[in-house]
């Protein structure tokens, strides 16, 4: 049961995450297509999302939705950051 979806060191911002206690395989879909509504609603209403997205996007390895988005979404969304950072001239 939910092995799949690791948790980051509890001491910090993990401490607050609104999906503690909850069934950790709702946040590992099988598909981008089927994601847990319960899961996107836990995230949208947590108060560590963007914590835990920043978390995500710098921790290789990491499988599940966090921070509210899949993975297909957070690889998405690092391609606009990189595109975005190469735009602006900044370093990545
Ligand atoms: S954003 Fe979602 S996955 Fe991340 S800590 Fe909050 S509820 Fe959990």
């Amino acid at each position: 049961m939910g092995s799949e979806h690791p948790r980051p060191d509890p001491a910090t911002w993990w401490d607050h995450a609104a999906c503690r206690g909850a069934n950790p395989d709702l946040f590992v879909p099988v598909s981008d297509t089927e994601i847990s509504r319960l899961a996107r609603r836990t995230c949208n209403e947590c108060p560590v999302k963007a914590d835990c997205l920043d978390h995500a996007l710098n921790t290789p390895g990491v499988h599940g939705i966090y921070g509210g988005l899949t993975d297909h979404e957070r690889r998405n969304l690092r391609r606009r950051i990189r595109r975005q950072t190469t735009t602006n001239g900044a370093t990545p």
